[in-house]
C-alpha cells in the first residue's frame, strides 16, 4: 500500500465512522505514525509504506474510529505554541482557553503581577504557558487529581521550567494552598451536569468527568472560589476565570458582590463570552460585609 492509498483509506474509514474532522485527523495520524511532513508526503505519496508503518496506521485509525480523541492517541496537544503531554487524566487543552492565558498575560504585564495560582490546573497548560511567557513569573498549580498533577509535573519538566518556579500541589481548591498570590486563574469544571450527556463523545467519554461537571447550574466552582479566595489573593490582585458562553453575567455578579473592581468579560474567537475577571478590592469587600449585617 502506498502512502497515498493508506491516507485515502484512513480518511474514508474516519468519514464512515462519523468523525467530523476526518480529513485532518487521517492526515495527523499519518504524520504521527510515519513522521513525514506535508512536504515530504508529496514527494513520497506513491511510494510503498513499510508493513510496520501501515499496520500502525491501521491501528491508530481504528482507535480514532472508536472515538478516542486524536490527542489521546498521539499523546500531545499544542497550546499557546507549546507542546503539552495529555492523557485520560486531564482535560485536553482547548483553543478557547488561550483567551484566558492571553488576558492573564496582558493583565500581569500591566500590573506587574508575578505570583500566580492556577486552580484546577489539569495538564498545567495555563500556569506553565504564563511562566514560559515571562521569566520572572512563578506559581502554583493545584488539582484534586493525582494523575493530573503527575501529568502537569511531566509538562513542567518538558518545558524546562524549574520545580521552584512551578509547584504542583494536590488540593481541593484552596484546601492545601498556602500563601498569597498576585493573580488567581482557573478554568474550572463549568458544564451543567444535565448538559454533559449532550456533549460529543470524544469529550463526554474521554475527557475526565471531574474536569467537566460544574454541578447543577454549572456555577458551583466559581461561587466557591470567589467565596474562599480570602487571604490567598492580595489586595489589587486579579481573579480571572474561563467561563461557559452563557455564564458571564452570573460570574460577573459574583465578583461584583464580593467587591471586585474593573470587571471584564472577554470573548473567544467565535465571538462567545469566554473569560471573566476582576481586581480584588479588600476595602470594598469589607464595606459589603458591613452593609450585609
Ligand atoms: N470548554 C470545555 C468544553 O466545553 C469545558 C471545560 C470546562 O468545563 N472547564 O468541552
Amino acid at each position: 500500500m502506498t502512502f497515498r492509498e493508506a491516507l485515502n483509506w484512513g480518511k474514508e474509514q474516519l468519514k464512515k465512522a462519523g468523525i467530523a474532522e476526518y480529513d485532518l485527523d487521517a492526515w495527523l495520524l499519518m504524520e504521527y505514525v510515519s513522521g513525514i511532513s506535508r512536504a515530504m508526503y508529496y514527494v513520497k505519496d506513491r511510494k510503498e509504506m513499510t508493513d510496520e508503518c501501515r499496520m500502525r496506521y491501521e491501528d491508530v485509525i481504528r482507535l480514532r474510529m472508536s472515538r478516542i480523541p486524536l490527542q489521546h492517541i498521539t499523546g500531545v496537544q499544542e497550546f499557546m505554541g507549546y507542546e503539552f503531554r495529555v492523557n485520560e487524566h486531564v482535560l485536553i487543552p482547548r483553543q478557547d482557553t488561550e483567551i484566558l492565558v492571553e488576558e492573564a498575560d496582558r493583565a500581569a504585564r500591566e500590573a506587574g503581577y508575578s505570583r500566580i495560582l492556577d486552580l484546577c490546573t489539569g495538564s498545567g497548560c495555563i500556569l506553565l504557558s504564563l511562566l514560559k511567557m515571562e521569566e520572572h513569573r512563578s506559581g502554583t498549580g493545584s488539582d484534586l487529581s493525582e494523575p493530573a498533577l503527575e501529568t502537569a509535573e511531566e509538562n513542567r519538566k518538558l518545558l524546562g521550567i524549574s520545580g521552584e518556579r512551578a509547584v504542583f500541589q494536590k488540593s481541593d481548591l484552596f484546601e492545601n494552598i498556602e500563601g498569597t498570590y498576585d493573580m488567581i486563574v482557573s478554568n474550572p469544571p463549568y458544564i451543567r451536569t444535565e448538559e454533559i450527556r449532550q456533549l460529543q463523545e470524544e469529550v463526554r467519554l474521554f475527557d475526565p468527568y471531574q474536569a467537566l461537571d460544574g454541578k447543577e447550574d454549572g456555577l458551583y466552582f466559581y461561587r466557591k472560589i470567589v467565596k474562599e479566595v480570602g487571604r490567598h489573593l492580595r489586595d489589587q490582585g486579579m481573579l480571572l476565570f474561563e467561563i461557559g458562553c452563557d455564564q458571564a453575567e452570573a460570574v460577573s455578579r459574583f465578583l461584583r458582590e464580593a467587591g471586585y473592581d474593573q470587571i471584564r468579560v472577554k470573548k473567544d474567537l467565535a465571538g462567545l463570552d469566554r473569560v471573566v475577571g476582576g481586581v480584588y478590592n479588600k476595602a470594598r469587600e469589607n464595606e459589603e460585609e458591613l452593609t450585609n449585617v
